[in-house]
């Protein structure tokens, strides 16, 4: 295969809070947070959404499958496909689960643990894999998933926690802040030093900043400080991300069209999408 193909990002969900598939939202996309990243024979999975399931499903069923899982955090959105994610329960895949915002009160396996139990779910995640491993760690440590990626964490301004991610591989960064909420005095250092002269940062885009005031708190944030980020940190491309479920697709297009006008190098989020780092 030729190198160019050595560091992807595919999209497999790219809305926030709840999916939302219909005829209004076919273009952009109806599933929740999840991308497949590629760094050569590696697969790298940034949270499971609804998407998740999707994706499972073009997972070779005859080869075995060793990957990582990166939460950004624990809200469903970005969790619940993973009882639907059938490659997870067969016996000879391994996982391992990372996220970063839940010690020292709570743990990975202690939260899948919650959501798949009586009444709310039928089986526990006892039944997957045994080979699926949980690894808490505290989001600002930096992370090795394998030799020759380094992953850098930091943590998000969002209600319960959340981690933001820095990918680097063969020379590329690859960056995913989401789930998180600008301050009002000015762009988060933490976050403007994560993505530093990244080539590419996804960023929580829930809302317009004409819709933001309304919404103060509720741990999300606009293009428009995705692109201050961008502009402060030297990163080459914002993509816009975790679309609020009442953005349809015409809304989306509005959205688009301002958002480009301002910042050139953006491209909003669509299911299906495929960005290639190793060009
Ligand atoms: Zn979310
Ligand atoms: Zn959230």
């Amino acid at each position: 295969m030729a190198a160019k193909s050595d560091f992807t990002v595919r999209f497999w969900g790219v809305r926030g809070s709840i999916s939302c598939p219909g005829h209004d939202t076919v273009r952009y996309g109806g599933n929740t947070s999840c991308l497949e990243v590629r760094c050569g024979d590696h697969l790298i999975i940034f949270d499971g959404g609804t998407g998740l399931r999707e994706m499972g499903k073009t997972l070779a069923k005859n080869e075995a499958v060793n990957a990582d899982i990166f939460f950004s955090h624990a809200h469903l959105d970005h969790i619940i496909g993973i009882p639907f994610f059938s490659t997870i329960f067969d016996p000879k895949n391994t996982f391992r689960l990372w996220a970063g915002h839940l010690l020292p009160r709570h743990t990975l396996h202690e939260v899948m643990r919650t959501m798949m139990t009586s009444p709310l779910f039928p089986v526990p995640p006892d039944i997957f894999s045994k080979k699926v491993s949980y690894h808490d760690f505290v989001a600002g440590e930096t992370l090795t998933p394998f030799e020759g990626a380094t992953m850098k964490t930091v943590a998000l301004n969002h209600p319960n926690g959340a981690t933001g991610y820095r990918l680097e591989y063969a020379g590329k960064v690859f960056c995913y802040v989401t789930d998180t909420e600008h301050a009002s005095d000015g762009l988060d250092e933490n976050i403007v030093d994560l993505v530093r002269g990244a080539d590419i940062m996804v960023y929580d885009c829930t809302y317009t900043p004409e819709e933001y005031p309304r919404y103060v708190g509720w741990g999300h944030s606009t293009w428009d400080e995705g692109g201050k980020i961008c502009q402060a940190a030297g990163v080459k491309t914002l993509v816009i991300f975790h679309h609020d479920p009442g953005h349809d697709d015409v809304f989306m297009d509005g959205l688009a069209k301002t958002a480009l006008e301002k910042y050139p190098n953006s491209i909003v989020a669509r299911e299906g999408m495929i960005l290639d780092l190793g060009e």
